[in-house]
């Protein structure tokens, strides 16, 4: 049997320290007895894109998921994503054709769950509006049985508004979380045997994202008083995760045992970048005069999402007919600008760092002509490449790819033209916030109200490309390895689960593992069709992130 346990965002920068000092004796075990290493993420390093290829073993130019939502071709607007926009079949299906037996529990991107044979409940982008609906479970009959049990923790507590002792209740309220999901998989790995069972902890990404200030002493949101008053809230999270790996590991003692995270993680810094105010300043972009519609729709977005009680909010996106949620969403990232005067745009995104060109023929108000396409790309990458920081001279943007140099298969056009690597200035990352309007300059130290928690500017810690991977069992071989994949974890599940890889994979089983019998499977493409999220849904879910902080 294989167990897997999902620590999301996990970083070898904390796990390596704390395994050392006896703060996570679990990990230090399975890292002494097993094989271990950093495990590079996807581009971005963002949670849905880097699972997706975690359970696909494909690029996202070949499984088609870049971002929780995905730009309506050609138009200015984006749709939330689900589990069904994913083109590329997944390591639960294929075992599951294998007649292996598989419990997947919380991994994010698979709402709504397939149809395993075995238990499938989905991550925490799940937008159950009532906790009756078993929508998000299979089989639906499962759904009873973990409400009945203390139910399956999403993302239970709000981040917008951070007071006095927010990160005292967060930090209970996490490692409640991760006893309640262990108590469930505790139970389940009891009851039968599996050949396959992954949990998944989102608890280690959002301690991460909310308690590096109390963590790191050299960082610029080092929080003094707030560590004094609660010590090291992200170790007391990192030590609970590594306590449950301990209590999982005891319920199958016989099992191989994969430790995995989607990414890693760093400190944020106190300096905003604006994407859209630097186009805006070379002459790429024109913001529309009435740029205050974009941050009227941020408020109301704001005042739909936050004001409205929530057992409420599902009626009134339903009242008010259609996709809301994706249109308010859509108007905050595209409301301000002049398209007919925009050559290159950006959606501004904090973790995915991009810019579009407003090309003609494919975008609704084009003005690139396809013929200056490349020479467009190679202008703005040199000069993206020569903006400097004014506050410490260096370099802002430290790479720029084209998307086909990122990525390949049929689903490359849903990535945006140029996608950023931003340096990480004395190895903290830049924030950014969205510009809405012309105002301001494009980069500025962040005021030290905005540095206090909270989500998006507020957060201190932010994701970094090397996550981590520890594997422990019969025929591993011990010791470090370099250079592993996120794409390379699927075709060593199967390997352990001793089902046949698909050669058309892109990973390839990690090396401390003998290569499976190399049998060829059929295709992997996946054969569902895309079905959008309701209104009601969509709302669920965007709250669902606006509390983790990913949007706006
Ligand atoms: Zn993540």
């Amino acid at each position: 049997m294989l167990l897997i346990l999902g620590l999301d965002g996990a970083t070898l920068d904390l796990v390596e320290p704390w395994a050392a000092d006896g703060t996570l004796p679990n990990l230090a075990r399975l890292m002494r007895q097993g094989a271990w290493g950093s495990l590079t993420s996807t581009m971005p390093a963002a949670t849905f894109p880097s699972w997706t290829t975690f359970m696909t073993g494909v690029n996202p130019g070949r499984h088609g998921v870049f971002d929780f939502t995905r730009r309506e071709p050609g138009g200015y607007a984006v749709r939330f994503v689900n589990a069904t926009f994913r083109k590329a079949r997944t390591v639960w299906h294929l075992l599951s054709q294998a007649d292996r037996r598989v419990g997947v529990l919380g991994v994010p991107g698979t709402y709504p769950p397939e149809a395993v044979n075995g238990y499938m409940i989905s991550g925490f982008d799940t937008p159950v509006t009532t906790r009756a609906d078993a929508s998000f479970v299979h089989p639906p009959s499962f759904a009873a049985e973990v409400e009945r049990t203390g139910g399956f923790p999403f993302a239970d507590f709000q981040e917008f508004h951070v007071g006095p002792g927010w990160h005292a209740r967060a930090l209970a309220s996490l490692c409640n979380g991760i006893e309640r999901k262990t108590a469930l998989a505790e139970r389940l790995l009891a009851r039968e045997r599996f050949d396959c069972f992954m949990l998944l902890f989102g608890e280690s990404d959002t301690a991460a994202h909310h308690f590096w200030s109390f963590h790191d002493s050299a960082s610029p949101r080092y929080d003094a008083a707030g560590a004094a008053e609660l010590g090291n809230p992200l170790r007391t999270v990192y030590a609970a995760l590594d306590h449950a790996i301990g209590r999982l590991q005891a319920r199958v003692p016989d099992a191989s045992v994969l430790v995995v995270s989607d990414h890693g993680f760093g400190g944020a810094g106190s300096t905003a970048v604006r994407l859209n105010r630097w186009l805006a300043q070379q002459g790429y972009l024109r913001f529309a005069p009435r740029s205050r519609r974009a941050q009227l729709a941020g408020a109301l977005r704001g005042v739909a999402v936050r004001a409205i009680p929530e057992q409420w909010q599902a009626a009134c996106f339903r009242a008010a007919g259609g996709r809301v949620a994706s249109r308010v969403e859509s108007s905050v990232r595209f409301g301000g600008i002049d398209w007919q005067r925009t050559r290159a745009f950006s959606e501004e995104l904090n973790y995915f760092p991009a810019v579009w060109l407003n090309v003609q023929g494919r975008d609704a108000c084009g003005t690139v002509p396809t013929a200056e396409y490349q020479a467009r790309c190679d202008e703005l990458t040199a000069r993206l490449l020569s903006w400097r920081d004014p506050v410490n001279g260096g370099a802002v943007v430290r790479r720029v790819w084209q998307r086909d140099a990122l990525y390949h298969g049929p689903y490359v056009s849903h990535a945006p033209d140029l996608i950023l690597d931003l340096a990480t200035p004395r190895g903290y990352s830049y924030v950014g916030p969205p510009s809405l309007g012309a105002d301001g300059a494009a980069i500025e130290a962040l005021e030290p109200a905005m540095l206090r928690g909270g989500k998006l500017a507020g957060m201190s810690g932010s994701h970094r490309p090397e996550g981590l991977f520890a594997l422990a069992g019969d025929g591993v071989a011990a010791g470090r390895v370099e250079h592993a994949q996120i794409a390379d974890m699927a075709p060593s599940i199967l390997t352990l689960c001793g089902v046949s890889v698909p050669q058309q994979w892109d990973g390839r089983t990690v090396p401390c593992l003998s290569p499976a019998a190399g049998e060829r499977a059929t295709g992997d493409a996946a054969d569902v069709a895309e079905v959008a999220y309701g209104a009601a849904e969509e709302a669920d879910l965007q709250r669902r992130l606006e509390q983790l902080g990913y949007l706006a």
